[in-house]
C-alpha cells in the first residue's frame, strides 16, 4: 500500500488520539465512584430490609398490645361491676359474697399481670421503633451520601465526555488528512494489535512493540520509497518513519 509522508505521519496523531480516547473510556467505565455507588446500592437494599423487618416486629407488637389493653379493659370492667355488686349489697349469702370476693381478688391478680404484660410490650415498642428509627436515619444517610457521589460522579463523567468529543473533533480531522485504504488498514490493525494501530520507529525500535528492528529488517526499510507503507513483521503494526527513525 502506498500513501504520502504527510498522510503516514497523520497516523502517529491519530494513534495518540485513539490512545487518548481509550483512555478516556477507561477512566469512564473505571470511576471509583461507581464502585461507591454500588456498594451504596447494597447499602440501600440492607436499609430497605431492616425497615421491613422492623415495620413488621412493629407492627405484631401493636397487634399484642392491643389485644392485652383490651383484655386488661374487659377485666377492669368485670372487677368494676363485681364491685358495684358488693357495695350495693345485693349479694347476702355468705357463700356466693366470698365467692364474689373471691373472684374480684384473682381478677386483680390477673388485671396486674396482663398489665405486667402490656408494660412489657411497651418497652419491646419502644426498642422496635428504636431499630425502625436507625434504620431510616441510616437510609437518610445512605441516600445523601448518593446524591453526593452521584453529583460526583456525573461531573467527572461530564468533564471525560467533553475531553473525549475534544479528541473526537481531532480524530475526525486527522482522518479526512489520511487516505481510505489506509484508514481501513490503520482500523483493522487497530482492533487486533493492542489498540495502536501505528507506531513510530524511533532510533530502530518500534515504538509499538518495543522491539529493535534487525540490520536486515532496517536495510529494507531504507530502500523502500518514502510513500510505501511499512508494517513491523513482528507487531504487525504500521510503521511511520521519522527524521528520529535512525535510518
Ligand atoms: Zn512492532
Amino acid at each position: 500500500m502506498k500513501a504520502s509522508p504527510e498522510a503516514q505521519l497523520r497516523l502517529l496523531e491519530l494513534a495518540d488520539l485513539d490512545t487518548e480516547l481509550g483512555r478516556l473510556d477507561h477512566r469512564r467505565r473505571t470511576l471509583p465512584e461507581n464502585a461507591e455507588l454500588a456498594q451504596l446500592s447494597e447499602r440501600a437494599a440492607k436499609v430497605r430490609d431492616a425497615i421491613t423487618i422492623a415495620d413488621t416486629n412493629l407492627a405484631d407488637v401493636d397487634r399484642e398490645l392491643s389485644r392485652a389493653e383490651r383484655d386488661v379493659d374487659q377485666v377492669r370492667v368485670r372487677i368494676e361491676k363485681d364491685n358495684q355488686r358488693l357495695d350495693a349489697g345485693q349479694v347476702s349469702n355468705a357463700r356466693e359474697l366470698e365467692s364474689l370476693q373471691n373472684e374480684v381478688a384473682s381478677l386483680r391478680k390477673r388485671q396486674n399481670d396482663l398489665e405486667e404484660v402490656v408494660l412489657e410490650l411497651m418497652e419491646r415498642r419502644e426498642t422496635a421503633q428504636a431499630l425502625r428509627d436507625g434504620a431510616a436515619a441510616e437510609g437518610g444517610t445512605v441516600s445523601a451520601d448518593e446524591a453526593a457521589i452521584t453529583a460526583r460522579r456525573d461531573a467527572a463523567v461530564a468533564e471525560i465526555d467533553q475531553q473525549a468529543a475534544k479528541a473526537a473533533t481531532a480524530r475526525a480531522t486527522a482522518v479526512s488528512d489520511v487516505p481510505a485504504d489506509l484508514i481501513v488498514l490503520y482500523d483493522k490493525i487497530r482492533a487486533t494489535a493492542g489498540g495502536r494501530g501505528a507506531a513510530e520507529l524511533r532510533r530502530g525500535q518500534c515504538g509499538g512493540c518495543r522491539e529493535m528492528l534487525s540490520t536486515a529488517e532496517l536495510n529494507e526499510i531504507r530502500a523502500a520509497a518514502p510513500d510505501e507503507v511499512i508494517r513491523h513483521e513482528e507487531c504487525r503494526r504500521i510503521l511511520v518513519r521519522t527524521a528520529d527513525s535512525g535510518l
